[in-house]
């Protein structure tokens, strides 16, 4: 990976090629990202015209692909048609105007969604198609699982060197609050935040039972920019602490940093989704034994201060 400006010759004139281009560069994970240019809604990446023009008028030499259309449990099950259609086309169109603009590296986001749901625990890089994901974002799933196919596709008959990341609940500032399509922390962060303002119960989704491995954005960030650096494999490499939590141990860091004295009511008929989906970050370890993650606690907080600094403007 070239970290400077490339010149590049176009007949006389000589043009400078962007180092690092990020699609959803203004999102939860695109935004801590360093970069020269960041895309966001203004591109409808769906549209194969208006990404192969994004890609021939900026030329970048390195892109990391985090544009997606994305929700959480609510999201994945009213929205399933969107979730497919969306993001199998944003993905197929950034893939191929990679290729066609000789992109040198690109790094692509996957989901841990993209895991079969019956398969022996802990999830590692070699299980992604060994069965059907979750009924719950079975399409979302299976879009994310064809950026793989479709990397390792190129990879082979192009020679290129593209690859992707798998991270686990990503959390940060800038993510989606939405109430209804929402991840469970920026939804549940919300709904807290309206419960103490308007003196009504928080309502919590489902047991509170189910465990999930939360990453912070800005984590995620940094090791991405080492991966765009570092990691040259043609299978993903999982991006997860490996440390599950329970949503009931969420919702009391939630309660405490939101200082919430109200009362929290459980609506047992609402979904609790997969009940885990425990991954191996040993790969991760085995590359970055040093890396040191932030904590659920202080990530929370910094996620909490940013939400209510910024409540008027952010996404919800
Ligand atoms: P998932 O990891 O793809 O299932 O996505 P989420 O980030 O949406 O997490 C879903 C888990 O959080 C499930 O166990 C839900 O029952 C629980 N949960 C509790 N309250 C909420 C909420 O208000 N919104 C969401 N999205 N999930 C909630």
């Amino acid at each position: 990976m070239k970290s400077n400006m490339e010149i590049l010759d176009v007949g006389e004139v000589h043009v400078k090629r962007p180092s690092l281009m990020v699609t959803g560069g203004n999102g939860l994970v695109g935004s801590p990202i360093k970069c020269d240019i960041r895309t966001g809604s203004e591109f409808d990446l769906r549209n194969p015209h208006i990404c192969d023009k994004l890609f021939q008028n900026n030329k970048p030499i390195n892109v990391i692909h985090c544009a997606a259309k994305v929700g959480g449990l609510g999201g994945n099950m009213n929205l399933k048609g969107e979730f497919f259609y969306d993001n199998i086309m944003i993905n197929t169109n950034v893939i191929e105007s990679c290729r066609k603009y000789g992109i040198q590296k690109l790094v692509c986001f996957l989901s841990t969604c993209v895991f079969p749901d019956n398969i022996e625990y802990p999830l590692t890089e070699k299980k992604i198609h060994l069965g059907e994901p979750h009924t719950s974002n079975y399409p979302y799933a299976y879009a994310k699982r064809m950026a793989d196919i479709q990397i390792r596709a190129y990879r082979e008959q192009y020679n290129v060197n593209y690859v992707s990341v798998i991270p686990t609940n990503i959390y940060g500032p800038q993510d989606n609050f939405n109430l209804e399509n929402g991840h469970v922390i920026p939804s549940l962060i919300h709904k807290c935040y309206l419960s103490k303002k308007n003196n009504t119960p928080f309502r919590i989704w489902g047991s509170g039972k189910p465990l999930r491995e939360f990453i912070y954005s800005e984590d995620v960030a940094k090791l991405t920019e080492w991966v765009l650096e570092n990691y040259n494999e043609e299978e993903p490499i999982i991006l997860s602490t490996s440390e599950e939590v329970s949503i009931k141990d969420v919702v009391k860091l939630i309660v405490k940093h939101m200082d919430f004295k109200g009362e929290i009511i459980w609506e047992d008929d609402k979904p609790d989704g997969q009940f885990r989906k425990p991954s191996d970050n040993s790969k991760l370890m085995s590359y970055l034994p040093d890396f040191k993650f932030t904590s659920l606690d202080d990530g929370l907080k910094k996620t909490i201060n940013w939400f209510v600094t910024n409540y008027e403007s952010c996404r919800k």
